[in-house]
């Protein structure tokens, strides 16, 4: 087996982990803080974090632009939040405020929101506009691990 297991950053502290199992499990913890790996909790997004996930990790990051301008008057859909019980540990899930990142929104060239983007190792492997049910969500991404 030439293939080496895929190497994880942590939610917490940004420590990069390599697992001794390709059997990703929720409950491995991270060897620096002994935070779990996976949590089912959004990750908020900022340039601080960003590039550890979005272009380090070797787990898909799944990303929800939204503003938080527009969702002052609107609560945030509890959908993508949901979807992170049914992907994780294949993606890792957050979300990106264009407001306050907006100079990540403007690489991406984010038009809309929402803008859901799969992004692995700093490239886009595929994005959708506009809302979205969670069991779209979880087909879609999904979707892109395949081809
Ligand atoms: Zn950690």
């Amino acid at each position: 087996m030439t293939e080496s297991f895929p190497m994880i950053v942590c939610p917490v502290c940004l420590t990069l982990n390599q697992p001794q199992s390709d059997e990703l499990s929720s409950s491995d913890a991270c060897n620096h803080c002994n935070s779990p790996l996976f949590n089912t909790q959004l990750l908020t997004l900022t340039s601080a974090n960003f590039n550890a996930h979005a272009r380090i990790s070797d787990v898909p990051l799944l990303i929800e632009f939204w503003s938080s301008e527009y969702h002052s008057m609107l609560p945030l859909g509890p959908a993508f939040a949901a979807a992170a019980g049914q992907l994780e540990p294949k993606f890792r899930l957050g979300r990106l405020d264009i407001e306050e990142e907006s100079a990540i929104a403007a690489e991406f060239e984010i038009q809309s929101i929402p803008t859901f983007l799969i992004i692995r190792h700093g490239r886009e492997m595929s994005r959708r506009t506009g809302a979205m049910l969670t069991r779209n969500i979880v087909e879609w991404s999904l979707s892109t691990l395949s081809v």
